[in-house]
């Protein structure tokens, strides 16, 4: 992938949010059969309280492409263990066609607009000795990205 050359072993920093290793990473999530809920991340349990709970949500891959929702600009570093979030960074809110709005890490805080169309990009999140840690981001489509 593109920016992560690095002979270090790149894992995610949570198994199961997103398919990894791949080409073309997807975030994993689940659906219930009977109400049609979407969770992420994926959950064995349908979350709907209209729901009656009768059968186990399956799994399914989230779209790659959204819209920004909102977002909020993050001014301070968070502290241990979580000091890999470094000031100023932003989160957003991103609306998916499957009817569901996650919040994610996005690749830059400057120049955002609700409503801009927003593609996956899973990316390092930070570094220690051995391992890049793997996380799930959102970017602009407008900047580009790896080529399909
Ligand atoms: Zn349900």
């Amino acid at each position: 992938m593109r920016g992560l050359s690095s002979s270090k072993k790149m894992i995610p920093i949570v198994e199961g949010l997103f398919e990894w290793p791949s080409e073309s990473p997807r975030l994993i999530a689940s659906r219930c059969p009977l109400c049609g809920s979407v969770q992420f991340p994926k959950s064995s349990v349908c979350n709907n309280p209209d729901c009656t709970h009768d059968a186990t949500p399956e799994e399914i891959k989230l779209s790659e492409e959204g819209i920004l929702y909102s977002y909020d600009i993050h001014m301070y570093d968070l502290r241990e263990p979580f000091s890999y979030h470094k000031a100023p960074y932003a989160i957003g809110a991103i609306e998916l066609p499957e009817g569901i709005i996650i919040l994610a890490r996005l690749t830059r805080y400057e120049g955002l607009k609700i409503g801009m169309r927003m593609r996956l990009k899973i990316d390092r999140l930070y570094e220690d000795d051995e391992n890049v840690y793997l996380t799930y981001f959102f970017e602009p489509v407008e900047d580009g990205g790896e080529e399909k």
